[in-house]
């Protein structure tokens, strides 16, 4: 954290968007890490489909694999 910033050393900082979190953050119990409620949903669909992708892959792979066979 870089000093003599305008932030509150209390303050917790958006993991996302990297600003200070005014009011109550999200905060992740395995990294620790805060954030804004917004940035979450607005990050969300991305990771879910980041995520359908690579169920995706894993379920078309091994068909493909069969196919070239
Ligand atoms: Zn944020």
């Amino acid at each position: 954290m870089p000093s003599g910033g305008p932030h509150d050393e209390a303050t917790d900082t958006c993991a996302i968007c990297d600003r200070a979190i005014e009011g109550a953050p999200l905060t992740d119990s395995e990294t620790g890490r805060a954030f804004h409620p917004e940035c979450v949903v607005d990050r969300l669909p991305a990771d879910a489909a980041i995520r359908l992708l690579g169920v995706l892959a894993l379920v078309a792979l091994p068909t493909v694999v069969v196919w070239a066979a």
